[in-house]
């Protein structure tokens, strides 16, 4: 992506619900992730010969989420902002206690992919935002054990429906100039002082560091 030069990225992923209120079929716009994630996923560029500590307590572009909440809402679609969407492991869904306990921390929805998306993007200097859709209602609900695959498949399809609607909306919309800050989350990040960062380790990240080491 950063090779082609894409500066903008929007998620378009499934996720089930954590509150009553959210209910399925719904779309959400998360900007807060808990991270429940356990296996070794790429989860950063700099992990060898380079330390960087990017800003990440907005984990979502504010100004891509916001048009993107706005768009879902002039489509007449029923969209949760501000949302926050617990990152699990997967494949497997979460154990009923798992559920009960991540609903206790806040939680608002959950699924299984788009954290390690956002913290590689702000990594990249690339603007992330995501559009969550809801297929069902975690386990903790107690209409969970009736729900059947045909129904899950069903919203599924409505919701990639929606998704495309949305976002023939939303795509014309984005102003060409970024005035948010995750195009500048590289400067004054990078720890390591150049001449120590190894040549091979600035010749790998060259695409994503050459402009931020001077
Ligand atoms: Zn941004």
């Amino acid at each position: 992506m950063k090779f082609l030069g894409v500066e903008r990225i929007i998620s378009v992923s499934a996720c089930g619900s954590l509150k009553e209120e959210i209910k399925p079929l719904d779309f959400v716009v998360p900007t807060q992730f808990v991270d429940r994630t356990n296996q070794a996923r790429k989860y950063t560029f700099f992990d060898q010969g380079i330390v960087v500590h990017i800003s990440f307590s907005k984990p979502t572009c504010p100004e891509l989420s916001q048009l993107l909440y706005n768009t879902v809402k002039e489509q007449g679609l029923r969209v949760h902002f501000k949302a926050t969407y617990l990152n699990m492991e997967g494949p497997q869904f979460s154990t009923l206690a798992e559920s009960n306990l991540y609903r206790s921390w806040g939680a608002d929805i959950i699924g299984m992919t788009n954290m390690t998306e956002a913290r590689l993007a702000r990594e990249a200097e690339i603007c992330y935002a995501t559009l969550a859709a809801v297929t069902d209602y975690d386990c903790w609900h107690p209409s969970h054990d009736e729900v059947t695959a045909e129904l899950v498949i069903k919203n599924l399809l409505k919701n990639v429906e929606n998704a495309k609607k949305i976002l023939r909306a939303f795509i014309p919309k984005i102003s060409s100039e970024r005035k948010c800050l995750c195009r500048d989350a590289l400067k004054d990040s990078i720890v390591t002082p150049k001449k120590v960062i190894p040549y091979r380790i600035r010749k790998k990240l060259s695409l994503l560091i050459k402009d931020r080491l001077s």
